[in-house]
């Protein structure tokens, strides 16, 4: 089944089309600048990348660009929009009302709608997005596969935050997590590919990326991750704090006179990997490169990274009362042998060792532990355009 996967952000939409038997990626691209003077660059697969500049006042325009690049007779990789069978769509926050992707009716709708505050950049986004397909290909299936799903079945004792239950009742205030896709297709990916039994294994997985998180898999299903209420709670990100004392806003807000919605921009925007490097880069690769020629700010990043990765590890290996494989995978985790060495070299508690030639390995399936590791530690890379393709494929054949 041909499936167009779509991610739309405020002013930017990110697209493949992939075939869900064969895995191919047809093509590919964004747009990019929607609303203000819009930029489509286009990839079809083995040839070469077409940037066209053309007003997209809305992702309506967008969209519509992107099908006519589709059907191009020259460039384009489909004779015909009948061949695209399916939409799928992400979908940033579906709340505690939807823990599954689901074909997109007015319900689905209402859903991601009352959502929007909760997600309030993309959550609007994505529904331009679904609304932009449904009236450019009438009748043809939407699929949403939202980032916070595969975490509904976190319990409430991890779910909840301790402060005043109104807070809960009234306005939904509790750890939702994001990342779902990647973290939900890791996971069964570990399993698969490290033979452990789908109905009684404890994962890990650590997507360590410009966004990073952090979850406990028990049996296939979340019981614990480290995104929260935002994105912004957990490991120390690219340009995000991750965790800290929320008395730290109150404290620097009275210091330099800035507003709550300033500091938490800050948080979101300037800390992290950022922050920590004092401007030098939210960029791991930077960072690394100039940790070796001796920058400190870059060491003092790196190293508050790690640490908090380590953290998190050891907790959800408590919470899960053990574990049997951790998985690495995002930009960093699949890449960055440094990051995973500092890691798993701080686990020997667990009996763990690790197989320094395979800690070579990028971008495949690999198992980067010694054989008499107590634990498996592997790098399992990820890939959400296809996990979205394939739940795609999965519900409108369900449905036919
Ligand atoms: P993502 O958000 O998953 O695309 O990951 C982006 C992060 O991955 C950035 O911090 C990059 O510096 C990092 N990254 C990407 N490729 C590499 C690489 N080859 N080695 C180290 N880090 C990398």
């Amino acid at each position: 089944m041909n499936v167009l996967v779509v991610n739309c952000g405020s002013s930017s939409l990110k697209f493949q089309l992939i075939n869900s038997e064969t895995e191919a990626v047809a093509a590919k691209g964004l747009c990019e600048r929607i609303g203000l003077d819009g930029r489509l660059v286009y990839q079809p697969t083995g040839g070469e990348k077409e940037v066209t500049e053309a007003a997209m006042p809305t992702h309506t325009e967008a969209i519509k660009m992107v099908l006519d690049a589709l059907v191009n007779p020259k460039t384009g990789v489909l004779k015909s929009l009948d061949e695209v069978e399916a939409i799928g769509h992400r979908v940033l926050h579906g709340g505690a009302k939807i823990s599954d992707s689901c074909i997109i009716n007015d319900e689905v709708i209402s859903v991601i709608e009352e959502c929007c505050d909760l997600g309030p950049l993309h959550n609007p986004a994505n529904l331009m997005g679904i609304r932009a397909c449904m009236e450019l290909m009438p009748g043809k299936p939407n699929v949403a596969v939202f980032d916070t799903a595969f975490h509904q079945t976190m319990p409430e004792k991890a779910y909840m935050y301790a402060i005043p239950y109104k807070y809960y009742d009234k306005y939904k205030v509790r750890k939702y997590g994001f990342h779902g896709t990647s973290h939900r297709f890791v996971s069964k990916e570990t399993i698969k590919f490290l033979g452990l039994d789908p109905e009684n294994s404890k994962v890990i997985v650590a997507h360590l990326g410009n966004g990073s998180s952090i979850s406990a898999v028990v049996n296939g299903k979340c019981v614990d991750t480290s995104m929260g209420l935002t994105p912004l709670e957990g490991l120390v990100m690219g340009t995000r704090s991750g965790d800290l004392d929320p008395a730290v806003l109150e404290y620097i807000c009275n210091k330099e006179n800035i507003s709550v919605s300033e500091m938490v921009r800050i948080l979101n925007k300037e800390s992290g990997l950022l922050g920590l490097s004092q401007g030098l880069s939210s960029d791991f690769r930077d960072l690394s490169e100039a940790m070796e020629n001796g920058n400190p700010d870059a060491k003092r990043a790196i190293d508050c990274l790690c640490y908090r990765i380590i953290k998190y590890i050891g907790s959800y290996v408590a919470a899960m009362n053990g574990v049997d494989a951790i998985a690495f995978t995002g930009g960093i985790g699949e890449n960055a042998a440094l990051v995973r060495k500092t890691v798993v070299d701080n686990l020997s508690y667990l009996g763990i060792t690790l197989d320094e030639e395979a800690n070579k390995a990028r971008g495949e399936d690999k198992v980067i532990s010694t054989p008499d590791s107590k634990v498996t530690v592997a790098v399992i890379p990820t890939n959400e355009e296809l996990a979205i393709c394939q739940e795609t494929a999965e519900l409108v054949k369900n449905q036919k």
